[in-house]
């Protein structure tokens, strides 16, 4: 529950924007308790830190013709023309036939009517201001704001008009935008000296950025759209920077802080990498696999502890780089584990990493719920021993029943599902020194994400896929062509591919789900009587689930048709097709994921988009995008731009993404500056005791503080 008295204590300096907003004029005890609830406002610090979200320019007039659709917000000086009410009990309304030299619009009341009714004075000079409607050709103004148009009147503060973010139960107590814009201006009025600048002169200096002071007045009350553009500009760099700041000194304390196992290798012994890499690895290595284990090879002898996150596409062959690097671990008589979000993966990694154990004899076991109480007691003593070299599983690997002899390696594959806290319990599976980390993602994530949700972590990028892949032919197909997908699938299973159709879970009802795909069974059925189906959904339990997945893998069925499940499922190399049925309902993330299940053989594959013809804007390019690229870091690019960083996968917990003004999906620019400063600033006075960084430090302070009062609102 909200709670927001003070805890007392000592090194809480209480400062000038601690003091509470029942100080500012206008505002009681009722008024302050509606935006405490509502917008979280609870002091005047929280007051100049509620931003505008736009700007509206009250200095500029728009004639009538000039109104175009889709606009913001529109000024126009003209004369209600006449006035009538229609309509009956809740479809009751008013209408106002406004007219300027250009045009007619009408301005609409749903409530108030018989106030407004009474004041509206026809043929007088008003202008009105709101937001239009474009409705059956006419232009509409429902609410709008009014005033006899008076021309003596000047502009009471000219310029640009902040618009607040508000909520339905502000509005109804009269709290808008003029009133937060009239607390914003007591609070900076009586700021003075007390709003101090938060970053060294050297990098203002630089990077040509505004000072504080005049930033939080422009990003509230702007002159002009350039002085606003500066203050965004400046206060989003120093959002940025102090997050990049944050990281980069927690990896810089653990880099001097944990001291790290030493791994080394020398080219000449019988070691288990050596004997795997001349007798046994099945393929060529890439450049770009052979780059990233020199970097990890690297970290790994260092002395230091490494945290590392490996990046690589679907198929890009992260595996086996795993697995090197588990050798590595195991030759200099430590153990390895791999932790997987899913019982599925988890399995799928262990049958992957086994066969590769078992040519070079080093024992292996797979923990996971499901694990039997004899089998699990096994593998705890095994583990204990070190006679377990590698463990593979899920979090049950995090139990502490779980017991190294002496872990050096903890790869983590973690579709963003673990969290930091879950990593640095792997940490503490040693008493001495802690293990490694290497974290994998299976969904490519962009750079300005990686950089944020993984800030303090190195980064590998294998960005190449194994050669002779040929690359999925991807094709978008309305759904009134499905005879002629069909007729292609039957041409691919002749030659003796297996097939995959996919069907959307529809969210809102698991029933409906259930019946598109069923219906979707059936038809696929009487297409393709001579050939076996599997089906697999949500709703089996996972018994069958495998049972029906291992005759798919076994070529006994032809047809796997699906819902999403697969999507983590098993890898079927001689699949050859992926249809995807309704993909216009599937997001960019999952499309690309369902395309990798394809694509894993010497056949040619493909993958097919069926949809309906009517698509959305976003639809469309999110279908346009699948059609154009294959390149997993450019369809998450995409995606973060259609979606905003908040609703990737998997992003959403993350606190680092509660940002008050940058935004990830357009900062990119700002973030790699940022960084770069944050980085500058680390390596020439890492524990910030010049004195140009007094004001970091300060700053640095000031939010520490603003975090404990946070953690008093729970
Ligand atoms: P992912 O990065 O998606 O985890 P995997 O490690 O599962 O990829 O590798 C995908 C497939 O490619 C596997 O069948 C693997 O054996 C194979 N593979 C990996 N590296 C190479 C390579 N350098 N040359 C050929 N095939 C490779
Ligand atoms: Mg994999």
């Amino acid at each position: 529950m909200m709670q927001t008295e003070t805890i007392p204590s000592q090194n809480v300096r209480r400062s000038f924007f601690d003091t509470k907003i029942e100080f500012l004029k206008g505002v009681g005890p009722q008024k302050a308790a509606i935006l405490n609830t509502e917008l979280r406002i609870f002091t005047y610090g929280d007051v100049i830190q509620y931003y505008p979200f736009r700007h509206e320019d009250r200095t500029k007039f728009y004639t009538i013709r000039e109104m175009y659709e889709g606009m913001p917000y529109v000024q126009i000086r003209g004369k209600v023309d006449y006035v009538e009410e229609t309509g009956e009990g809740s479809k009751k309304r008013l209408i106002a036939y406004f007219v300027d030299s250009t045009g007619e619009i009408e301005l609409l009341w749903f409530q108030g009517i018989q106030w407004q009714a009474k004041n509206l004075k026809v043929k007088q000079e008003y202008v009105i201001f709101g937001k239009p409607q474009f409705f059956n050709g006419k232009y509409s103004v429902l609410h709008p704001e009014m005033e006899l148009y008076d021309p003596k009147a000047v502009q009471p503060s000219g310029g640009l008009q902040p618009v607040y973010n508000l909520t339905e139960k502000l509005r109804k107590k009269f709290v808008g935008s003029k009133q937060i814009g009239q607390m914003v201006r007591q609070v900076l009025d009586q700021a003075g000296n007390h709003l101090r600048e938060t970053l060294p002169e050297n990098i203002i200096q630089h990077r040509q950025l505004i000072s504080k002071l005049e930033a939080m007045e422009s990003i509230h009350f702007p002159k002009t759209v350039h002085a606003l553009e500066q203050a965004k500009n400046r206060l989003k760099f120093e959002e940025l920077f102090y997050i990049q700041l944050k990281l980069l000194k927690q990896k810089l304390i653990r880099k001097v802080e944990f001291p790290g196992q030493i791994f080394k290798n020398s080219p000449e012994g019988d070691t288990f990498l050596n004997v795997f890499y001349r007798k046994h690895i099945p393929f060529d290595l890439t450049d770009a696999q052979k780059k990233v284990i020199r970097e990890i090879y690297r970290d790994m002898s260092s002395g230091k502890q490494m945290n590392r996150l490996l990046q690589g596409d679907v198929g890009s062959g992260k595996t086996i780089v795993a697995f090197i690097c588990m050798l590595m671990a195991i030759d200099n008589g430590a153990q390895a584990c791999m932790m997987a979000p899913t019982e599925i993966l988890a399995d799928q990694h262990y049958n992957g990493l086994k066969q590769f154990a078992d040519m070079l004899g080093i024992r292996i076991g797979c923990l996971t719920g499901s694990t039997r109480a004899a089998a699990r007691r096994d593998i705890h003593q095994q583990l204990q021993l070190g006679m377990m070299k590698i463990l593979v599983g899920t979090h049950a690997l995090l139990e502490d029943v779980v017991q190294f002899k002496n872990l050096g390696l903890a790869v983590i594959d973690e579709q963003h599902r673990f969290g930091v806290a879950q990593r640095a319990r792997l940490w503490q599976k040693n008493d001495s020194t802690p293990p490694h980390v290497l974290v994998m993602t299976a969904t490519p994530i962009p750079r300005t994400l990686a950089m944020t949700l993984y800030g303090d972590l190195d980064v590998s990028v294998i960005d190449q896929l194994p050669a002779g892949r040929k690359p999925i032919k991807t094709v978008h197909r309305y759904d009134a062509h499905r005879l002629r997908v069909f007729g292609f699938m039957r041409e691919q299973l002749q030659l003796g591919r297996q097939v995959y159709i996919v069907y959307p879970l529809i969210e809102e009802s698991e029933k409906m789900s259930y019946k598109n795909l069923m219906d979707g069974y059936e038809s696929i059925a009487r297409a393709f009587p001579e050939y076996q189906i599997s089906i697999v959904h949500g709703s089996m339990n996972s018994g069958d689930k495998d049972y029906e997945m291992q005759r798919f893998l076994k070529h006994e069925t032809h047809i796997m048709v699906a819902t999403t499940v697969i999507e983590v499922g098993v890898n079927v190399p001689n699949a050859s097709v992926m249809v995807i049925e309704s993909a216009e309902k599937f997001g960019l993330a999952q499309l690309h994921q369902l395309r990798g299940r394809v694509g894993r053989g010497a056949e040619q594959s493909y993958c097919v988009l069926m949809t309906d013809y009517k698509l959305s804007k976003e639809a469309r390019t999110r279908i346009e995008t699948m059609v154009r690229t294959t390149d997993g870091f450019e369809i998450s690019e995409v995606d973060l731009q259609l979606r905003g960083p908040g609703d990737l996968s998997g992003t959403q917990q993350s606190g680092v993404l509660d940002l008050l003004i940058a935004d990830l999906a357009k900062d990119q620019y700002i973030l790699q500056e940022a960084r770069d400063a944050a980085t500058q600033v680390l390596e020439a006075d890492p524990d910030l005791s010049s004195p140009q960084n007094q004001p970091i430090r300060r700053h640095i302070e000031s939010l520490r503080k603003e975090e404990t009062n946070w953690s008093r609102i729970s």
